[in-house]
């Protein structure tokens, strides 16, 4: 059993995403729980596998870990020094990848969130009060009221 969940976690660190499931994504779950919210967890069928989705509100929420997901100005958005050019295609990679699914949830009608775990880490009620406020406010103009910058939240 231990080879088989070493091999797991040793291809969640190559996959170069982070991992389901993070302390952080966690910590934000119980404190959305708290405050009433009901989600669904990590829905295969969307794009990106969002981490909270909130069907009813038409919400999908991702914790992005900073360091895989370059969270823009970040103390934990650190770059290794062995292998540079290697590091750097993964992260565009990611990034890249991360814009497309954002995109694609917009347009089919979502709203998107991205959390950043060292804002959870730092904040956690704050943020997820901005966040519960964020969801109950449905507007209807997802694609333009929650672009890729605007709703990062806490930026
Ligand atoms: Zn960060």
């Amino acid at each position: 059993m231990a080879d088989i969940v070493s091999k797991q976690v040793r291809s969640r660190m190559m996959s170069g995403i982070g991992g389901k499931n993070t302390k952080p994504e966690i910590a934000l779950r119980k404190a959305l729980f708290a405050k009433g919210v009901r989600y669904r967890l990590h829905d295969r069928g969307l794009p990106g596998r969002p981490d909270i989705v909130l069907q009813k509100w038409n919400v999908v929420i991702f914790v992005h870990g900073c360091f895989w997901h370059r969270h823009s100005g970040c103390k934990y958005t650190t770059t290794p020094s062995t292998r540079p050019e290697f590091w750097q295609a993964k992260f565009d990679g990611n990034v890249e990848r991360d814009t497309r699914n954002m995109k694609r949830l917009i347009t089919a009608g979502w709203r998107v969130a991205i959390v950043w775990e060292c804002e959870i880490k730092a904040s956690l009620s704050e943020v997820s009060e901005k966040l519960v406020e964020w969801i109950g406010d449905e507007t209807g103009e997802a694609d333009q009221r929650f672009g890729f910058q605007n709703h990062e939240l806490g930026v």
